[in-house]
């Protein structure tokens, strides 16, 4: 018979690896000194104090968790306590409003609008100050993002553009529609680690390269281009 600790508190973030930008959360997150791993079968939520949902494609992402069979799962573990944090398509998954489709998840009560700054070409990067996530302004890509374009009283916006809100959070959920993992910063790994309960305090930007340039698409593109040079 195996005994189990009664006292075992969820201690691992996971990010669901079903398509899209899995392999860049996870070197963030160990960057950030959390132990992390990949998440795709109904076992795999065992023991998760987070889940991230990545970037991709989410109407993609949306079929998989059915054929997969685990998005009851992951609504489960949410009702159990488990944070969870989307970036771009992962946002519109959670999403309670999607304009002119079907939500998913509708874990946060925001509506989005995909593809709202065009094609991918119209993609860009930039950065900005987010006050609750870091001291320092924090860098920003975004890739075929969406647009939040309005939210409800329980959500909190942590920043708000031109037009639109880029990143916002309630007690269980954060969703930002650009993508942390694909700059040096890891100040929004970090600020995660701290919703799910795994780090004491946010602080300034950290960053895993100082050497990143803002408009690095990744850091493979920030690497061949060096190595060009
Ligand atoms: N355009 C994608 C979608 O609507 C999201 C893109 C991304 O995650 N970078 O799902």
């Amino acid at each position: 018979m195996s005994l189990r600790l009664v006292n075992d508190q969820p201690s691992v973030i996971g990010v669901l690896d079903l398509q899209g930008g899995v392999h860049e959360h996870l070197e963030h997150l160990e960057r950030v000194g959390v132990a992390c791993k990949r998440v795709k079968q109904a076992e795999d939520f065992e023991g998760l104090a987070g889940l991230i949902i990545p970037g991709g494609e989410s109407s993609c992402l949306s079929r998989l968790l059915t054929i997969f069979g685990i998005k009851d799962v992951l609504l489960a573990a949410h009702c159990r306590g488990m944070k969870i944090w989307g970036t771009c398509a992962g946002a519109i998954l959670l999403a309670q409003n999607v304009v002119g489709e079907d939500a998913c998840l509708k874990l946060i009560d925001i509506t989005v609008e995909r593809n709202s700054f065009g094609s991918q070409l119209d993609s860009f990067a930039g950065e900005a100050l987010i006050p609750d996530v870091s001291a320092d302004p924090v860098p920003l890509t975004f890739i075929r993002a969406p647009k939040i374009l309005a939210v409800q009283s329980d959500v909190r916006v942590l920043l708000r553009m031109d037009d639109y809100i880029a990143a916002a959070e309630n007690d269980s959920v954060l969703v930002t529609v650009f993508h942390p993992e694909l700059t040096g910063c890891l100040s929004l790994h970090q600020y995660f680690a701290v919703k799910c309960g795994l780090k004491n305090a946010t602080g300034r930007a950290r960053h895993a390269d100082p050497d990143w340039d803002i408009s690095s698409w990744t850091k493979y593109a920030a690497l061949a281009c060096r190595a060009g040079d």
